[in-house]
């Protein structure tokens, strides 16, 4: 008789140069975009959208992630060959669980926010984003206005 667990749908995901692979059974106790400034500065981007997990959800099934920590309990894993975030674990504000990075997903559309969060350090110009020109493709630095 199967367990419960066991019905649980998977989803896998992993970073840019597949070194790391992990997957997570279920789906999410949460998805928020963070427009903190750590987030902005450990991402290189303007927010970061994470997929929240009891920790023991989350198995990693290639490679091993690098870890870093600038302060406190908050601690960010990132694969060591090509940068990608990938999880972020904090034991004082997120005890036993972890936020995976929701664009790390193979199917990142099954993701989708609920909120967003450290609004108050959210970059201006991201609220303009819908009233910018859009393009298919990347046209190419001349037709950008
Ligand atoms: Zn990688
Ligand atoms: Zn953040």
């Amino acid at each position: 008789m199967a367990v419960q667990a066991d019905l649980l749908e998977l989803f896998t995901g992993g970073c840019f140069c597949g070194s790391v692979r992990y997957q997570v059974a279920g789906k999410p106790l949460a998805v928020a975009v963070c427009h903190c400034n750590d987030c902005q500065r450990s991402a290189g981007a303007p927010m970061v959208s994470w997929s929240l997990y009891a920790q023991s959800s989350l198995v990693i099934i290639k490679g091993k992630p690098a870890t870093f920590s600038k302060s406190g309990a908050a601690i960010r894993s990132f694969c060591p060959v090509c940068g990608s975030g990938l999880f972020y674990t904090n034991s004082l504000s997120i005890p036993g669980r972890v936020d995976v990075q929701s664009s790390t997903f193979d199917c990142p559309e099954a993701f989708p926010p609920q909120a967003q969060v450290q609004v108050a350090e959210r970059l201006d110009w991201v609220n303009h984003l819908p009233e910018l020109p859009g393009y298919e493709r990347y046209p190419g630095p001349d037709k950008i206005p």
